[in-house]
């Protein structure tokens, strides 16, 4: 081994393996520009670090579980007019985060709740924080099976790791009593610890229809509501109109 592949391996053995992997090209870079001791001693710790961030962005965008490649610059606010751009992107300095705040999407099929959901998701991860996405059923199906095995709490508290949890289409399907037990249950774990982002088509009046308004529903409205940035979104549907354009 040369003088350069054991440093190497040492930077390997301290885990700074983004310094490890470059540090011939970092070489390079710093004799071409004749950096002094400093600077290079700069640039080192610049690369891992700026490396360590991507490699943690990466990893949070894998946990998060997107179900599609949705970004927000490919949102068209020409055709969602019910939704400002500016709206949107008062959300992104992520105070609503800061503050344990929910954001509240409803409207009919089609008209972009999902795809706004996912766009803020991606910007929040690539600001720093975690993000989970979920649809309703999913989410309760997970419950479930956590709480057949005597693990919900345990379930719970993994999920209140994510600084956000996207609740997508809730309201679509009626739940069991012990469904939503269960999600009271979550819900009540997350009320002013963690922001959710929900996507719903129900309206807050007809949502106690969809509890079947028992004494598990309204504390579960009231916890999403209280504290939340609710945005009514109309139109036509967005595929619809893909169908019938041209
Ligand atoms: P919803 O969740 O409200 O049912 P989606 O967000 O799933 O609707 O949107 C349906 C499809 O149309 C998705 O492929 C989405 O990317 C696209 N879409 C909806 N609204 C817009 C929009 N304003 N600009 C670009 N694509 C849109
Ligand atoms: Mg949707």
């Amino acid at each position: 081994m040369n003088l350069l592949e054991q440093t190497a391996a040492k930077y390997r053995r301290l885990r700074l393996t983004a310094t490890a992997a470059q540090l011939a090209d970092l070489l390079t870079q710093a004799e071409a520009n004749e950096l002094s001791y400093l600077s290079f001693a700069q640039l080192l710790a610049e690369h891992e670090l700026e490396q360590r961030t991507h490699k943690r962005i990466a990893l949070h965008r894998r946990q998060a579980a997107f179900p599609a490649e949705k970004r927000l610059e490919g949102f068209d606010y020409r055709h969602q007019t019910t939704i400002t751009k500016r709206q949107v992107n008062a959300l992104l300095d992520f105070g609503f985060i800061d503050n344990r705040d929910n954001l509240v999407f409803i409207g009919p099929p089609g008209v972009g709740k999902t795809h706004l959901a996912i766009g803020i998701g991606h910007k929040a991860i690539e600001a720093g924080y975690k993000v989970l996405f979920r649809t309703a059923l999913d989410l309760v199906e997970d419950l479930e099976l956590a709480e057949m095995k005597g693990e919900l709490k345990r379930r719970v508290r993994q999920l209140a790791k994510f600084d956000v949890l996207i609740i997508d289409e809730l309201g679509y399907l009626p739940m069991s009593r012990q469904a939503r037990y269960n999600l009271f249950q979550l819900i009540n774990s997350l009320y002013e610890y963690r922001s959710v982002i929900l996507t719903t088509n129900k309206d807050f009046t007809s949502w106690g229809e969809f509890f079947h308004d028992d004494n598990v529903a309204v504390p579960i409205i009231d916890r999403i509501i209280h504290h939340s940035h609710i945005f009514m979104l109309g139109g036509e549907s967005y595929r619809l109109k893909q169908k019938t354009a041209g």
